[in-house]
């Protein structure tokens, strides 16, 4: 039976599945975020057959050397870019993430900002908290409808796809950038291809990111690209925050050179970029897409699936190649 490292304590039925299976589990005692050598200390303190790790924990070769024993680390979220994957296919440790079941709560997120954003609900739901509404005014918080509008996606894997099939339902015309082209929701939902992601930005009045972060998407959103799109566009970015430069967009929401943004994620998390929180023409939302109670308790399910099956000599079924 395995010894097995958890970062931080997870919800759902991951850990006790693994307990049921007699693996020994420890669990960080901090409930936070472990520093870097907050992390190699517990490591060193035993000997770790596997690690479970969130997108929080920077998993490098200092990391790896503190858990020399553990060859699978099973990361509880779909993105792996917390970790450097050379290093651990040098060392010949397996990687696992949790993808497909956090899609649909991630598209739904991305939808609830595109909607709040273009019927200005977070900014009316200020309002009436300061005690500023005073009654029905035909000219209070004028929005617009998204019936009509073309969204723009940059990325059409499982996420990107969700909230293309989403878009269809109110009426949108859907348009994207992909390195792989989705000839499904080009075939089921009418979604447009384009080659590069300008001709995404300067026709869409809602771009949406849906990459992996990546060396080559790292600020695939930045200065440049941002004055490409529509003054009257939104960018919402529930992917990962450096996909965006976010000291840019902050320039480019203050210039008036977009309407306004709406995001999940941040290039400095939990630190945002100088002036973004002032801004109103922004909804800003904790780097909860996937915190429905479906997506975690799967996220905890598929992490443990990963490990059991590591640690019963099989293939894990989401090991990241
Ligand atoms: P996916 O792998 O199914 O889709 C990613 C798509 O991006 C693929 O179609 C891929 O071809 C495309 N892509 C890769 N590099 C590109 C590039 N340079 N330019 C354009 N397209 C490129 O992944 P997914 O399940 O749809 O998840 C997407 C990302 O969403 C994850 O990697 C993760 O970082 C993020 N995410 C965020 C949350 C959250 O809580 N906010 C939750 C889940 C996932």
């Amino acid at each position: 039976m395995a010894k097995i490292y958890v970062t931080r304590n997870i919800p759902g039925t991951g850990l006790p599945s693994l307990r049921e299976k007699g693996h020994t589990i420890v669990v960080s005692e901090k409930d936070g975020v472990l520093t870097k050598e907050e992390l190699i200390a517990d490591l060193k303190k035993d000997s770790y057959d596997g690690v479970l790790s969130l997108l929080t924990d920077k998993i490098d070769a200092e990391i790896f050397d503190a858990a020399p024993d553990a060859k699978i680390f099973a990361n509880y979220a779909v993105g792996f870019n917390n970790f450097d994957l050379d290093e651990a296919k040098k060392r010949g440790v397996v990687v696992t993430n949790t993808p497909g079941d956090l899609t649909d709560s991630v598209a739904e997120h991305t939808f609830g900002l595109i909607i709040a954003l273009s019927h200005r609900i977070a900014e009316g739901d200020r309002f009436v908290r300061a005690g500023k509404y005073e009654g029905w005014n035909p000219n209070l918080l004028i929005g617009s409808e998204i019936k009509g509008k073309t969204l723009g996606l940059l990325g059409a894997g499982r996420i990107g796809a969700r909230v293309i099939y989403c878009a269809r339902a109110f009426d949108m015309n859907v348009l994207y950038y992909d390195v792989v082209r989705n000839k499904e929701v080009e075939k089921n939902y009418g979604a447009k291809f384009f080659e590069t992601p300008e001709e995404v930005l300067t026709t869409s009045d809602f771009v949406s990111v849906h990459v992996p972060l990546l060396d080559s998407t790292h600020h695939l959103i930045n200065r440049e690209r941002l004055v490409l799109m529509k003054k009257t566009a939104y960018l919402i970015n529930t992917s990962r925050g450096p996909v965006v430069d976010e000291a840019a967009l902050v320039e480019a929401l203050k210039k008036g050179i977009i309407a306004g943004a709406g995001l999940d994620v941040y290039e400095n998390e939990p630190k945002l970029a100088e002036g973004l929180s002032e801004l109103q023409n922004v909804i800003l939302t904790p780097h909860i897409a996937s915190a429905t109670e479906y997506a975690r308790e799967e996220m905890s399910r598929l992490a443990a699936d990963n490990l059991i099956a590591f640690f019963e000599g099989k293939e894990p079924p989401n090991a990241v190649k």
